[in-house]
């Protein structure tokens, strides 16, 4: 049986263990955390800091392949593993570019694929003195995560609220919509793509209110937005899963914001609206397994389940029972004890071909259910 390891128990290594039943396999997590989302799915919990050395190392060593939920995590220790024969997804050439925005924004250049135009800042004393570049977006080199690693500074007042560390300052591009493509690669070189996500945003509070796929795209647009995530999951030269997140802008042109080697917040939906789920995908990558069939079964939308403000302690899910109940809607919680403000609690999947039908469940969803504290 072939021994897998998960670097990272949230989750998206729950929701890959949950796929991992189908399959012949003993699943490895190493965690931190006793009590996190993927503790007592997996065949064996080893208890470490993903950042240390040795706590990889040795966790790896004895495993034919291993995968990450998360970029932070030490790429040293799996470099020495890959040299030593374990499998790595995605190769750790491949994390480290990604790992790092500047690498990551200098890739895309290198490679031409389409990302918006940047300046790399050192230190505030640097950004200070690109005015003339602004509005912008200010993005930390390394340790950016779910946006706080991300600061809008659209004129010179905004200046001290970027990072006093190595950032990219990124162009500030004039959205219509915010994409993600997930694509698979396998050791084989077999690709497949999953149909474009869209993300909706709520304008009152610059939120991600929900999303749906496949995306409301013309068909030139996602021509080119499939061609353009195609070739950077190519480029990276390295198996694995790659959800590449695209802005359209208003002269419907393509860019790439950023792409993530793993299992992916936008690709969620798969697990019941498309024939494979990314989580089945990337076991079949892990084990050298054909590919699986990308294609949708029906629309979706999706509803992050996120801890309500003013709420910190022992979760408790009000309106549960109500959206039980309604049909074609799958409720995933992520078995997460405590809440707090704006924590990632689960998600809601709601099928329909209708998209008027998917908006307005998933606005239905989302009043309905609420996590607070006991
Ligand atoms: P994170 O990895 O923390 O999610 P992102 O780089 O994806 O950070 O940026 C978060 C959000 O900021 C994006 O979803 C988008 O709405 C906005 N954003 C990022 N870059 C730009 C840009 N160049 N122009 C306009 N908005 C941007």
């Amino acid at each position: 049986m072939q021994k897998i390891g998960i670097l990272g128990g949230g989750q998206l290594g729950r929701m890959l263990l949950q796929a991992a039943a189908n399959y012949v396999v003993e699943t490895y997590i190493l965690e931190n955390d006793e009590n996190c989302p993927s503790a007592h799915l997996c065949t064996h919990f080893v208890k470490g800091d993903i950042r240390d050395y040795d706590a990889v190392y040795n966790f790896g060593k004895n495993l034919d392949a291993i995968t990450i939920e998360i970029e932070s995590v030490n790429i040293d220790a799996l470099e020495a593993l890959e040299k030593e024969g374990v499998r790595v997804y995605p190769r750790t050439s491949a994390l480290r570019t990604i790992k790092n925005k500047i690498l990551q924004k200098e890739f895309y250049k290198e490679h031409s694929i389409p990302s918006p135009q940047y300046i790399v800042t050192q230190d505030l004393q640097d950004l200070r003195k690109h005015t003339d570049f602004l509005p912008a977006v200010h993005k930390i080199g390394e340790g950016g995560y779910d946006g706080k690693g991300v600061q809008i500074i659209a004129s010179a007042s905004d200046l001290e609220k970027g990072f006093d560390a190595p950032s990219v300052l990124e162009k500030e591009v004039l959205i219509a919509k915010e994409i993600a493509i997930t694509v698979a690669v396998s050791d084989s070189k077999e690709v497949a793509l999953y149909p474009p996500a869209e993300m909706v945003f709520d304008p009152q509070f610059n939120l991600l209110d929900f999303q749906i796929s496949p995306a409301r795209l013309v068909k030139d647009i996602e021509w080119k937005a499939e061609a353009i995530a195609r070739k950077v999951a190519l480029e990276f030269k390295s198996p694995g899963l790659f959800a590449v997140e695209m802005f359209l802008d208003t002269n419907n042109n393509v860019w790439v914001n950023e792409t993530a080697p793993r299992v992916h917040n936008s690709g969620h939906h798969t697990i019941e609206a498309n024939y494979c789920s990314q989580f089945d995908m990337l076991w079949r990558i892990l084990l050298q397994l054909p590919l699986g069939n990308t294609e949708p079964i029906k629309a979706s939308s999706i509803v992050n389940l996120l801890g309500a403000e003013g709420f910190s302690g022992t979760a408790k899910y009000e309106g549960l029972d109500e959206v039980l109940k309604m049909s074609n809607v799958f409720v995933h919680l992520y078995g997460k004890e405590t809440t707090k403000p704006g924590r990632k609690m689960g998600h809601v999947t709601i099928l329909s071909d209708d998209y008027p039908e998917l908006t307005f469940r998933a606005k239905q969803v989302k009043q309905a259910l609420k996590i607070v504290s006991e």
